[in-house]
């Protein structure tokens, strides 16, 4: 299973940078996690038709994450789909159109996708939201926290995950009213010691220039465009 970043900031992209946007692989099997601004055509650098992906994963709707998904929308609309692209979401209600194959998601949900087995856990974020375990036949898995902040059912959900890929948009942990919302790098830290995940990647970037603290756990490391991570 591989794993590339095509967006790591969040609420919204550094110049030149991308919003919450992760491109899933395993063999001929591609899901996208989160479409924020830049998927599509970051997607498209890497697979020009982007018709090959077999299902996109919103983990919630708030823009940073789903801005992007009506751009799938219109390029599905013109394009030569078989059948309709599968689209996980925890709420829909305004994806109903005939290009997509919806599937609500909800807390416990199973999914298998291809070679992939999709597992969801709701989260604690300002709207529902739900974190997702990919996991392929080998029980390979990549835990992705989506939008949330620090809950102990995270440990559970993410345990023994070989890859965990983490909101630590906070610096420090001095909003408490983000801190219900967000983590911070200490948090996702904590979080990948606790749930044995082997390495942690720490995403969802406020973009404005500010340096993030340097990491004292070395399996942890910020997330980097366009970077690739073999699982
Ligand atoms: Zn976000
Ligand atoms: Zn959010």
């Amino acid at each position: 299973m591989k794993l590339t970043i095509l967006g790591a900031n969040g609420p919204f992209p550094a110049p030149n940078g991308g919003c919450s946007s992760y491109l899933v692989e395993d063999g001929d099997t591609k899901i996208l996690l989160d479409c924020g601004s830049g998927a599509l055509s970051r997607l498209r650098s890497l697979y020009p038709d982007a018709l090959s992906l077999d299902a996109i994963v919103l983990s919630h709707m708030h823009a940073d994450h789903a801005g992007e998904i009506d751009l799938f929308r219109y390029m599905l609309e013109f394009g030569q789909l078989k059948a309709p692209m599968m689209v996980f979401c925890p709420e829909p209600e305004r994806l109903r159109y005939p290009v997509f194959d919806l599937r609500q998601t909800f807390d416990g949900m199973r999914a298998a996708v291809g070679s992939l087995t999709l597992w969801f856990t709701e989260v604690r974020h300002a709207v529902k939201t739900m974190a997702v375990r990919v996991a392929d036949a080998d029980g390979r898995s990549l835990f992705y926290t989506a939008d949330t902040g620090w809950f102990d059912g995270l440990v559970e959900a993410a345990d023994g995950s070989d890859l965990l890929l983490a909101d630590a948009c906070l610096r420090d942990e001095s909003n408490a009213k983000a801190l219900k919302n967000h983590m911070t790098a200490a948090q996702v830290q904590a979080l990948r010691r606790q749930a044995g995940c082997k390495a942690a990647i720490l995403t969802h970037l406020f973009p404005d220039g500010t340096p993030y603290p340097p990491l004292d756990d070395c399996r942890a490391q910020y997330a980097v465009e366009g970077a690739v991570y073999e699982i």
